[in-house]
């Protein structure tokens, strides 16, 4: 069997640098190898947004165009909706019973994102058991390999350990998955925050037009102990500074401007112009490829369809096996 990949995102609002860094750009790298299927989560997302549910459908194509234009190709890579293949539900209440309530909550990054979001009526249920369903997710499709940010570290734990407590109950059915951390683990936002993060809006989008992108890289976070551009400034810390060694492909050029900072002759305004024009580079032709194809919606719908009967297949084919080993396939 070809190795499988599956990864996913929550159609919370469209995909920014920090998604390309952390996964998609491994996505498009290993297509070629894995077979890949890529999750819409919309079921997951539901869990902090279940009092505006139209926002996901109003994100999903949103999401599906970002795959598109940084080179997913849906010969090779399923995009495939997580509240259409139901499978997952029944997996995920299976796997209920193989993970403890203490484990749960010793989970950093929900712990983390339960502080964030400040729930105000209590901790639903379903947000706070979120890993569970994501272990669902990518047993169900029997994935090698997980394409993720560093947030989603604890989560891929979570999943090992279900799976090999599945496997040692019941049988070798499922495959205990391996993250795949990006080429930039956690992408700050250009707030400084530690995560550049759709629910926290200090993002720049792979879909923002230029005069955005001017904007957001001109109001960025830098070093706030530096008044004026001849104090010598911090380099290490400094987001535009991160986004320079990440994005900009003149070495010579951030090598320069990192020396210029550290003893205060370059100001802040020329450093974000030149990230600014080295983001454009970037962004040009993701942008032109998203442009193409959101002039085709219908094209894109049924890709999605396609991409989500194929996703539901393996589903199926995977919860027939785990139905079997659980014995619960009374009939036959
Ligand atoms: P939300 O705020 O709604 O949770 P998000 O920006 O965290 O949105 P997700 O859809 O939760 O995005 O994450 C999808 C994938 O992108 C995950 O693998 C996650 O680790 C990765 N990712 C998201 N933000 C970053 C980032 N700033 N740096 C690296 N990887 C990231
Ligand atoms: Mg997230």
């Amino acid at each position: 069997m070809e190795k499988r990949i599956l990864t996913g995102d929550r159609p919370t609002g469209p995909l920014h640098l920090g998604h390309y860094v952390g996964s998609l750009q491994n996505r498009v790298r290993l297509q070629t190898e894995y077979d890949t299927y890529i999750l819409i989560a919309d079921v997951q997302a539901l869990t902090d947004n279940f009092e505006n549910p139209e926002r996901l459908g109003a994100n999903l194509l949103e999401v599906a165009l970002d795959y598109l234009a940084v080179g997913i190709d849906p010969e090779r890579s399923q995009i495939v909706v997580q509240s259409m293949v139901p499978e997952l539900t029944e997996l995920t209440i299976y796997f209920m019973n193989l993970v403890t309530v203490a484990t749960l909550e010793r989970n950093p990054t929900v712990k983390e994102e339960i502080k964030q979001r400040n729930f105000s009526k209590g901790v639903p249920v379903g947000f706070w058991s979120y890993p569970i369903s994501q272990a669902a997710d990518i047993a169900i499709f029997k994935a090698h390999l997980v394409p993720v940010g560093e947030d989603q570290l604890p989560m891929i734990e979570q999943a090992r350990e279900i799976v090999r407590r599945f496997n040692r109950l019941y049988g070798r059915v499922l495959i205990e998955p391996r993250a795949m951390l990006g080429q930039v683990a956690r992408l700050p936002g250009t707030d400084g925050n530690a995560k550049m993060s759709k629910s926290l809006g200090n993002c720049i989008y792979l879909g923002d037009p230029s005069e955005t992108v001017r904007k957001r890289v001109m109001s960025m976070f830098t070093d706030p102990t530096r008044i004026h551009p001849t104090d010598p400034g911090h380099v290490e810390g400094n987001p535009v500074f991160t986004y320079h060694d990440v994005f900009n492909p003149d070495k010579a050029q951030v090598d320069d401007l990192k020396e210029r900072y550290r003893q205060g002759t370059v100001g802040d305004v020329e450093v974000k112009q030149l990230l600014f024009e080295a983001l454009e580079i970037f962004l040009a032709p993701i942008r032109e490829r998203r442009a193409e194809y959101a002039s085709k919606p219908g094209q894109v719908r049924e890709l999605v369809i396609e991409g989500t009967r194929r996703g539901r297949a393996v589903a199926q084919a995977t919860m027939d096996e785990v139905r079997a080993a659980m014995k619960l396939n009374y009939f036959g």
